[in-house]
């Protein structure tokens, strides 16, 4: 007789990471470049997600995948609003998404007719961090209100990036943040980071951050 090896995994975060891998691939085969946003709460994911929606909407086609703690559509009735298809996933209270979460958005999302698909990640800065989406970049939207602290308090989320949002940086007269002492942490942590300082209210930033993520989706649709 003879057996059949199966595979067996032997922890949760190494089958995270294999799904993560299948995700990865899917958005691949289908051109489609992903980028997986971090926040705490409050930093302001929405709203940039929503105003980079509105500037390359007639240029790329946009997906997003929304992740909530609980089953309200706030955010995601935001994004259809600004006119992208969007699927939200609930984590029935837990504090991170996982890769498994994202492929039951990826199954509800018209893969074959988008370019770039957004993943908002829950408000936290711990466990997002250590979990793979699939995704082809890793980005964190730091609010001036938090802080200038932040990298130093929260190191793991800083190390791995692949870009990094400053947001609000229209309530910097108003706050105490040294925009200098929060870079040379990041600094620190992951050298040379491409970082946007941005405001979603006088739209500083967002040309220079939109043409980033529109260049990361051409060179991705052109493999
Ligand atoms: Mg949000
Ligand atoms: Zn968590």
């Amino acid at each position: 007789m003879t057996s059949i090896k199966v595979p067996i995994i032997e922890n949760i975060l190494e089958a995270n990471d294999f799904v993560a891998e299948e995700n990865r691939k899917i958005f691949s085969e289908h051109n489609i470049f992903c980028i997986n946003i971090m926040a705490a709460p409050g930093a302001g994911k929405t709203a940039l997600i929503v105003k980079t929606i509105e500037l390359l909407k007639d240029k790329i086609r946009i997906g997003v995948i929304e992740g909530d703690t609980a089953s309200v559509t706030i955010d995601s009735d935001q994004v259809v609003m600004a006119g992208a298809p969007a699927v939200q996933v609930t984590t029935a209270g837990e504090c991170h998404m996982d890769a498994m979460m994202v492929r039951k958005g990826m199954e509800q999302l018209p893969l074959d007719d988008l370019d770039l698909v957004i993943i908002e990640n829950i408000g936290n800065l711990i466990c997002p961090a250590e979990w793979d989406l699939g995704s082809h970049a890793d980005a964190l939207v730091a609010s001036v209100a938090e802080g200038d602290d932040k990298p130093w308090k929260y190191p793991n989320i800083y190390r791995n990036l692949d870009v990094l949002l400053i947001t609000k940086t229209d309530l910097i007269p108003y706050v105490d943040y040294d925009i200098d002492h929060f870079k040379s942490g990041v600094e620190i942590l992951n050298p040379g980071l491409v970082t946007f300082p941005t405001s979603a209210k006088t739209g500083e930033g967002f040309p220079a951050w939109t043409e980033w993520l529109l260049k990361k989706t051409k060179a991705a649709a052109e493999k």
